[in-house]
């Protein structure tokens, strides 16, 4: 329902429940983040309120100034801890808004690679065909790019990986995304309201985008794999 994500100079967590509030007024059932911190790619998630993520986060602090955020409007699957967003497989962890029509399709073939499902989510096959790909041999931008390509339905995307402190993948086909401009840091929100307080600079991806995005860069390319240029805006600071 809610995607955020944040390579910043400071700790992302609690970047990262603040921008999720701000989407709070969406509705979700649950939520939940992930952060690398050095090699480290773990999260934290919580059904109910975000208070109780953030309940959860004084107790078990995630370090790490990477990282992305979901509030869950479940779809497929449940609204329990095991099924909230951000879904991990191996080194990958990745929060979905949106509808993944051919997951079932996509699990029996990872299914085939070894690659067994644990949650009843559309979301989770995304995080696998990542892995799938990374066995591969693929670096992550191009395995997340081969995940992507094997979608139908629609999505906003974001990606983040084992030790790349420095990587964010976003995509956007069917529920909108943005990417926010900060100095030196960057944040990928589905609403523009969710990073109002970090930047008014805002890059709207279009229909079909991926975006790689790093603190210092942003590129963005088309789904025919054409690199693409899309305008920074600066939009109306609000309370
Ligand atoms: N279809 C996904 C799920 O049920 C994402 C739902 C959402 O957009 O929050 O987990």
């Amino acid at each position: 329902c809610g995607i955020v994500g944040v390579l910043g100079e400071h700790e992302a967590a609690p970047i990262l429940v603040e921008a999720l509030k701000r989407l709070e007024y969406r509705g979700y059932d649950s939520a939940g983040i992930a952060t690398v911190n050095g090699a480290a790619l773990d999260r934290r998630r919580a059904v109910g309120k975000l208070v109780n993520l953030g309940d959860l986060l004084v107790h078990d602090p995630l370090p790490g100034k990477a990282g992305i955020g979901h509030t869950r409007w479940a779809t497929h699957g449940a609204p329990t801890v095991g099924n909230a967003h951000p879904h991990k497989a191996g080194p990958v962890a990745v929060v979905h808004n949106g509808i993944i029509e051919n997951y079932r399709d996509l699990r029996a073939e990872l299914a085939e690679h070894g690659l067994a499902a644990e949650t009843e989510t559309d979301t989770e096959t995304v995080a696998l065909l990542a892995q799938h790909f990374l066995q591969q041999g693929l670096p992550p931008v191009d395995a997340a790019f081969r995940a992507i390509d094997k979608l139908h339905g629609a999505f906003a995307l974001a990606f983040l990986f084992e030790g790349e402190e420095d990587l964010i993948v976003a995509a956007r086909k069917g529920s909108p995304l943005a990417v926010g401009h900060g100095d030196g840091e960057m944040y990928v929100g589905s609403d523009a309201i969710a990073l109002a307080p970090l930047t008014d600079r805002i890059t709207y991806l279009e229909e079909g985008d991926r975006a790689v995005v790093t603190r210092r860069s942003l590129e963005i390319r088309n789904d025919e794999g054409t690199r693409v240029e899309r305008a920074v805006r600066t939009i109306r600071a609000e309370a």
